[in-house]
C-alpha cells in the first residue's frame, strides 16, 4: 500500500533501547524532539497502579517499578519463547516473560492491580505510537503514514512482527527498511559525489550489531551484502560491567545483590552511565547509594578494565564486518567509506579495531551515529509520498535478503535453497522437485532460513501441505516451489503441481508464532482501549490540578492581610467554610473522575467568586 492515504509521512527508527523520529520539513529532515525537548525517547512501557507510561516517564521511574517497566521488546519481537537467546534475557530481565501459545513469549506485567499479558508487538506498538504523538504534536495534525526501520539482519518473522506492531499502532506502515540502508541515506545525501563509492555502514546500538555494504551511485542506493547479530550492543556491554560490579560487591561486603532486582537496576544504570563516560574518558568511578541493605557502593573501573571485560564481543562485532566484505567479495581496500551509527560506535576500542581491519584508514564520523537511521528512514518516507526535492524523489533503494531461504521436501532433510542470503530483494525464484515415493499423492513443504546445510539446525518458519497430487510412481510427479520477497523483507510461499492440466497453490500467510488478522484486530482494540485509559486519567490529573490551584489561591486571598481588611467576616466564613469542605474532600477521595473534580470546582467557584469580584471593585 506504498504511499496509500493522504497527509505527511514520517520515519522512525525503532530501536531496542532508543527510538527516534523524523520528517522531511522545509526542504530538510527534521529530527522531531519529544515532550522533554529530547531528540531520543526511550523505548520503554511502564505499568503503575495508576497509569501506563512510554518514554522518558517510563524510563525515569524505573528504579522504583522494576517489574513494570519493559523494555528491550525489539530483544523478543518475532522470536519465540523457547529460542535460547530469549531463555538468557529472561534470567537478565527485572520483568516476567512466560510461554504464550504457540511458544509465544508473553511479558506480565501488573497494571492498575490487575495481571496483564502483553506480546511484544503490542509493546512495541506503544512506543510506536509515542512516536507518532511525537511527530502529532509538532505538525499539529494526524500522522498515519510512516517507514519503519529494522536491523538488517532481522528474519522474515521478526519483520512480520515488526509490522504487525505498526498495524497495532493504527499506523500504515508504506515500507520497512533496513537501518543500515536507512544511515547510509542519510550519509549519502549529505556526500557530493559523482564517483561510485562503496560505503560500509557500521552500526552498533543497543541491542544490535548490524553491518553493511552499499554502492551509492548518485540517488541509487544498493546493498552488496549485510551481516548481523541481533543480539549483540550496548546493553550487552552493560551486563558485563554489572557482572563485574555485582562481584566486587560480593568481595568488598560479602553480600550477593543477584537476587534483587531493584539493586541490579540501579546499578546497570550506573554502569551504562560508566559506559558512556568510558568513551571519552580512560577512568571513573561508580557510586549508587545505598545499593543493598542501606550499604553504599562505591568503586571504580578503567577504560582498559571495560575493554577488556568486553573483547570477545568487540571482536564479534568486527568479524561481522569481514564476513560483510566476504559476502560481498569485496577487499576491504575497496571501501571508500567507513561509516560508523549507533551509539555504541562512539566506543574507542571498538574504533580502534575497526580502523586496525581497514589497515588505519580514517573512520567516517560526519553523521550523528544516534539519528542517522531516523533520518534515513524520514527520506524514504517523503520519497513513497511523493514529497522531498529532486534527489529524494529519485531515490532507489536495493536491498538484500540477510538469510537464505529454503525448504525440506522430506521431515529429515537437507536444506534445499531457494533464495539464497545476499540476493537483491524484491525478488521472486522458484525450484522444481519431484515425489520421493510411488504413488505419493501429498507432499509436506517445510519452509527454512539459515545457512545451515540441515534443516534442523536451522530456523523453521512454517510448512504447508501439497495434495491431490496424480498417482505415479516416484520422481515422476513435478511439482515447483515458488518463494516471493516483498520490499519489505517479507515472505511469501506457494508450491504448484501442473501434469495433466492440474494444478493447485497454496500460499503460507500465517507462520507459527505470528498475529492471525483476529489478533492483530484485538490488539487495535485494546490498544485503543488503553489510549482512552491514558486519556481519562490525563483529563482527571488536570482537573484535579486545576481544583487544587483554585482552592489554594483562594486561601492566599482571605488569608492576605490587605484583602482581609476588604472582606467582610461573613464573607471571609463563608469562602474558608468552603475551602475547608474541598479540603477535606480531596484528603478523602480514592476514585473520583474528571467530572467530580470539575463540578467541586463549579461549586467552588460559584461562591467564591462573587465575593472576590466584591473586593477587587473596591
Ligand atoms: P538502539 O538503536 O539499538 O536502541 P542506539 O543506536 O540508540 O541503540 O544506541 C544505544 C546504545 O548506545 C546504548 O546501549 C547506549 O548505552 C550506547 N551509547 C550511547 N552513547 C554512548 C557512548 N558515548 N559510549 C558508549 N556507548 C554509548
Ligand atoms: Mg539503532
Amino acid at each position: 500500500m506504498a504511499g496509500e492515504g493522504e497527509g505527511p509521512a514520517i520515519g522512525i527508527d525503532l530501536g531496542t533501547t532508543y527510538s527516534c523520529v523524523a520528517m522531511w520539513k522545509n526542504d530538510r529532515v527534521e529530527i522531531i524532539a519529544n515532550d522533554q525537548g529530547n531528540r531520543m525517547t526511550p523505548s520503554y512501557v511502564a505499568f503503575t497502579d495508576k497509569e501506563r507510561l512510554v518514554g522518558d516517564a517510563a524510563k525515569n521511574q524505573v528504579a522504583r517499578n522494576p517489574t513494570n517497566s519493559i523494555f528491550d521488546a525489539k530483544r523478543l519481537i518475532g522470536r519465540r519463547f523457547s529460542d535460547s537467546l530469549v531463555q538468557n534475557d529472561i534470567k537478565l530481565w527485572p520483568f516476567k516473560v512466560i510461554e504464550g501459545p504457540a511458544d509465544k513469549p508473553m511479558i506480565v506485567v501488573t497494571y492498575k492491580g490487575e495481571e496483564k499479558h502483553f506480546s511484544a508487538e503490542e509493546i512495541s506498538s506503544m512506543v510506536l505510537k509515542k512516536m507518532r504523538e511525537i511527530a502529532e504534536a509538532y505538525l499539529g495534525t494526524t500522522v498515519k503514514n510512516v517507514v519503519v526501520t529494522v536491523p538488517a539482519y532481522f528474519n522474515d518473522s521478526q519483520r512480520k512482527a515488526t509490522k504487525d506492531a505498526g498495524g497495532i499502532a493504527g499506523l500504515n506502515v508504506m515500507r520497512i527498511i533496513n537501518e543500515p540502508t536507512a544511515a547510509a541515506i542519510g550519509y549519502g545525501l549529505d556526500i557530493v559525489a559523482n564517483d561510485k563509492r562503496n560505503v560500509l555502514i557500521f552500526d552498533l546500538g543497543g541491542g544490535t550489531a548490524d553491518v553493511s555494504l552499499l554502492t551509492i551511485d548518485e540517488n541509487t542506493f544498493e546493498v552488496k551484502a549485510v551481516a548481523g547479530d541481533t543480539h549483540l550492543g550496548g546493553e550487552d556491554f552493560d551486563n558485563r560491567m554489572l557482572k563485574h560490579f555485582v562481584e566486587i560487591f560480593k568481595r568488598q561486603h560479602k553480600e550477593d545483590i543477584s537476587g534483587n532486582a531493584k539493586a541490579l537496576r540501579r546499578l546497570r544504570s550506573a554502569c551504562e552511565r560508566a559506559k558512556r563516560i568510558l568513551s571519552s574518558a580512560a577512568e571513573t568511578t561508580i557510586e549508587v547509594d545505598s545499593l543493598y541493605i542501606g550499604i553504599d557502593f562505591s568503586s571504580s573501573i578503567t577504560r582498559a578494565r571495560f575493554s577488556e571485560l568486553n573483547m570477545d564481543l568487540f571482536r564479534k562485532s568486527i568479524e561481522l564486518v569481514e564476513k560483510c566484505l566476504t559476502d560481498a567479495k569485496m577487499d576491504k581496500s575497496g571501501v571508500h567509506d567507513v561509516v560508523l551509527t549507533g551509539g555504541s560506535s562512539r566506543i574507542p576500542k571498538v574504533q580502534e579495531l575497526l580502523q586496525d581491519l581497514f589497515d588505519g584508514k580514517q573512520l567516517n564520523k560526519s553523521i550523528n551515529p544516534d539519528e542517522a537511521v531516523a533520518y534515513g528512514a524520514a527520506v524514504q518516507a517523503a520519497n513513497m509520498v511523493g514529497m522531498g526535492n529532486v534527489k529524494v524523489r529519485h531515490i532507489v533503494l536495493l536491498d538484500v535478503t540477510p538469510l537464505s531461504l529454503g525448504v525440506s521436501v522430506r521431515s529429515e532433510g537437507d536444506m534445499s535453497v531457494v533464495i539464497p542470503r545476499n540476493t537483491a530483494i524484491p525478488t521472486k525464484m522458484e525450484r522444481d522437485y519431484f515425489t520421493l515415493y510411488d504413488n505419493q499423492t501429498s507432499v509436506l513443504v517445510s519452509v527454512y532460513e539459515g545457512e545451515r546445510p540441515r534443516v534442523v539446525d536451522n530456523n523453521w518458519l512454517g510448512e504447508f501441505r501439497l495434495s491431490r497430487l496424480p498417482a505415479a510412481p516416484k520422481g515422476v510427479t513435478k511439482f515447483k516451489v515458488f518463494f516471493e520477497i516483498d520490499a519489505n523483507g517479507i515472505l511469501n510461499v506457494s508450491a504448484m503441481e501442473q501434469s495433466s492440466g492440474m494444478s493447485c497453490k497454496i500460499t503460507i500467510t500465517n507462520y507459527k508464532g505470528s498475529l492471525s488478522t483476529e489478533e492483530i484486530h484485538r490488539m487495535v482494540h485494546d490498544a485503543e482501549r488503553y489510549e482512552v485509559e491514558d486519556d481519562k486519567y490525563k483529563k482527571k490529573v488536570r482537573a484535579k490540578e486545576a481544583l487544587e490551584k483554585y482552592t489554594y489561591k483562594m486561601r492566599n486571598i482571605v488569608n492576605d492581610k490587605k484583602n482581609g481588611e476588604k472582606l467582610e467576616a461573613a464573607d471571609k466564613e463563608k469562602i474558608e467554610a468552603a475551602i475547608k469542605h474541598v479540603i477535606h474532600w480531596l484528603d478523602g477521595i480514592q476514585h473520583a473522575g474528571a467530572d467530580e473534580f470539575k463540578d467541586k470546582l463549579i461549586g467552588l467557584e460559584f461562591i467564591c467568586n462573587p465575593i472576590i469580584a466584591k473586593i477587587s471593585r473596591n
